[in-house]
C-alpha cells in the first residue's frame, strides 16, 4: 500500500516534470493500447494490396481504391469524400505473357510498362536484335530498316545478377574490383553505342517503333536479386516489355551469339480514353477550433510492377489506422483532423499539389502536417522542415510518446526545406508546417520501392503499428497543443555548390491533365 502510493507520487512528479498532464498519459496509453491490441493493418494490408492492388493513376484499380477507403471510413463513422482535381490517361493492365519459342522454350518473367500499348490477343512472334553498334547517326539511319517486324533489345546486359552487398561478401576484394571496372567499362561503351544512333536512351524507342518494329523489350535492374524498376512506357503502337535481369541476359546472350531467338509476346493492356483522378479526404471535426487542421498525409497511388505495399501502401494504412485509432479514442478533437490520401504522387506530387491549390484556407489553418512515405520501416528521423521554432512544438509532441517508439526517432531542428520527394512539401512549399516522419529503409531503395517486388510479404508489421500509433499521439498532441504553430522560417544557409544562400522551395501546379503520349 505504501510503496503503490509513493510510485503514484513519483509518476505525479515525473509526468509533471514532463509536462505531461495526467489526461494527456491517460489518452496516449488508450492510443497505445488500442494500436497494440486491436490493430487492423493486417486487414487493411490485406484488402489493399492483395485484393485492391496495384494503384496507378488512371486506371481502375486507383478508383476501386478510392471507393475501399471512403467505405472503410464510413465503417469507423468517419465522414470522408471523394474530391476529383482533374484527369489523366486511363489505361488498364491485362495478361502480360512472354515466351521464348526458338531456340528452345522458355516461359519468361516480364511484364508490360504502365502505359504500354497492347499486342492482338493472339499476341507478336519475331525474331530479337540488339541496338547496333554504329559508327554515326547516319550509319544508324541506314540501319534502322532492319528493325521492321523485328523486337529490339534495348538494355545493356548486365554483367552479375548478384547485388553488390552479395559480392562483398564473397568475392575476393581483387574479382570485386575488377567486376566493378569492368562493367563501368561496359556501361561506358553502352553508354556510347546509344548516343551514336544519334538517339538517347529516352527517345530511342520511338525511332525503333517508326521504323516497324514490333516491341521493344528492356530490363532496368534494381541492384537487388530478382528486382526491377516498373515504370511507363513511351510508344504509341508497340509493346514496351520489362524482363527480369536472368531472362533479359538469357535473351541477349542468345541474340548475340547468332542464335536468332524467337519470342512471343501477348500483352493484353486496354485503353480507357480520359478519366478523372482523385483525392481522397476524410475528416474529424474540431469542436473548438474547427478551422485549424492536423492533416495526416500519404499518398494513395502507386506505380504497377507490384501492389505497392511499401510505396505507399504502408504509409496509407498507417494514417488510415492512426484516424481509426483517433476517432475512437480521441472523437471530439480540439482541432480538425484531416486525412489526405493523394492521387498521382508518382507522376508529380499532383495530388497534393491540387489539394494546397484547391484549399488555401484549409492550408492557412494548418497546424502540422505528418506524411509517411518511404517504406515500412519505423520513422527514426524527423526534422523541422526549416521552420525555425519546430523544435518548440514537435519536440512537447514527441515528449509524450513512449520511449519504446521515440527511441528510435533521431530529430534535427531546424533542419531545411524539402523541395520534393514526398507530399509533405506541397505544404512546405507554401509556408505550411509539414513533416515527414521517416524510416528506417529495410532495403527500400533497391528491393521494393518502384520495383516488381513491391508486394504484401515485405511488410514489417511490428514497425507499422509503431508508426500507426506514433502518428496518432503526434496528432493528438498537435490537436490540444495551446496555440497555433509557428511559420516562422529559419534563415537558409549558404548552399556551398554555388556559394549563394538558398531560398525557399515555391509553390508549383499540378498536372491535371496528364498521360498523354506526343
Ligand atoms: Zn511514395
Amino acid at each position: 500500500m505504501k510503496q503503490n502510493r509513493l510510485f503514484t507520487l513519483l509518476l505525479f512528479i515525473l509526468t509533471f516534470a514532463l509536462g505531461i498532464s495526467q489526461t494527456t498519459q491517460e489518452t496516449v496509453d488508450k492510443i497505445v493500447s488500442e494500436g497494440t491490441s486491436n490493430s487492423q493493418l493486417e486487414v487493411l494490408a490485406h484488402e489493399l494490396m492483395d485484393v485492391v492492388g496495384p494503384r496507378l493513376v488512371g486506371t481502375p484499380q486507383m478508383k476501386h481504391a478510392n471507393d475501399w477507403a471512403i467505405e472503410q471510413f464510413k465503417k469507423w463513422e468517419i465522414d470522408a469524400r471523394m474530391e476529383e482535381y482533374g484527369k489523366w490517361r486511363g489505361w488498364e493492365r491485362g495478361i502480360t505473357h512472354v515466351d521464348l519459342i526458338s531456340p528452345r522454350v522458355v516461359t519468361l518473367n516480364g511484364m508490360q510498362l504502365a502505359w504500354s500499348p497492347s499486342t492482338a490477343k493472339k499476341g507478336v512472334t519475331a525474331e530479337t536484335i540488339l541496338i547496333p553498334e554504329v559508327t554515326d547517326s547516319l550509319a544508324f539511319q541506314q540501319w534502322l530498316p532492319n528493325a521492321k517486324g523485328k523486337i529490339i533489345l534495348v538494355s545493356m546486359e548486365q554483367p552479375t545478377g548478384r547485388p553488390d552487398y552479395n559480392w562483398e561478401e564473397f568475392a575476393t576484394p581483387e574479382s570485386f574490383e575488377k567486376m566493378k571496372k569492368d562493367r563501368e567499362e561496359q556501361t561506358t561503351a553502352w553508354n556510347e553505342r546509344i548516343k551514336k544512333t544519334g538517339f538517347s536512351s529516352r527517345d530511342i524507342n520511338q525511332a525503333f517503333e517508326k521504323a516497324g518494329a514490333v516491341g521493344i523489350i528492356q530490363s532496368r535492374w534494381s541492384n537487388a536479386f530478382g528486382a526491377n524498376k516498373i515504370f511507363s512506357a513511351n510508344t504509341k503502337t508497340i509493346p514496351v516489355i520489362d524482363l527480369s535481369l536472368e531472362d533479359y541476359g538469357l535473351l541477349y546472350r542468345l541474340t548475340q551469339s547468332g542464335e536468332k531467338p524467337q519470342l512471343k509476346v501477348v500483352a493484353e493492356s486496354k485503353e480507357l480514353g480520359t478519366v478523372p483522378t482523385f483525392n481522397t479526404i476524410a475528416e474529424i471535426k474540431g469542436t473548438e477550433l474547427p478551422d485549424e487542421y492536423i492533416i495526416l498525409s500519404a499518398h494513395f497511388d502507386s506505380w504497377d510492377g507490384a501492389t505497392g505495399a511499401t510505396d505507399n501502401g504502408t504509409g496509407t494504412i498507417t494514417m488510415m489506422e492512426a484516424a481509426r485509432i483517433l476517432k475512437k479514442i480521441y472523437p471530439n478533437p480540439k482541432r480538425t483532423i484531416l486525412i489526405g490520401l493523394w492521387g498521382s504522387e508518382e507522376q508529380g506530387l499532383n495530388g497534393s499539389r491540387a489539394f494546397v491549390e484547391d484549399h488555401p484556407k484549409i492550408v492557412e489553418g494548418v497546424q502540422a502536417v505528418f506524411n509517411q512515405d518511404n517504406g515500412t520501416g519505423r520513422v527514426v528521423n524527423i526534422t523541422g522542415q526549416g521552420f525555425l521554432h519546430a523544435y518548440d512544438y514537435i519536440g512537447k509532441w514527441l515528449n509524450a510518446v513512449p520511449n519504446d517508439i521515440s527511441k528510435h526517432i533521431e530529430t534535427s531542428f531546424p533542419g531545411s526545406p524539402a523541395g520534393g520527394g514526398s507530399d509533405y512539401a506541397s505544404f512546405v512549399a507554401v509556408g505550411a508546417p509539414a513533416f515527414s516522419l521517416s524510416s528506417l529503409s529495410w532495403s527500400y531503395w533497391n528491393y521494393t520501392w518502384h520495383t516488381n517486388l513491391d508486394t504484401y510479404d515485405k511488410i514489417v508489421f511490428d514497425d507499422v503499428r509503431n508508426n500507426a500509433i506514433l502518428t496518432a499521439i503526434m496528432a493528438y498532441m498537435a490537436s490540444e497543443h495551446e496555440t497555433k504553430t509557428s511559420r516562422e522560417k529559419s534563415i537558409l544557409p549558404i548552399n556551398k555548390r554555388t556559394g549563394e544562400q538558398s531560398t525557399w522551395p515555391t509553390q508549383r501546379s499540378p498536372e491535371r491533365d496528364g498521360g498523354k503520349i506526343d
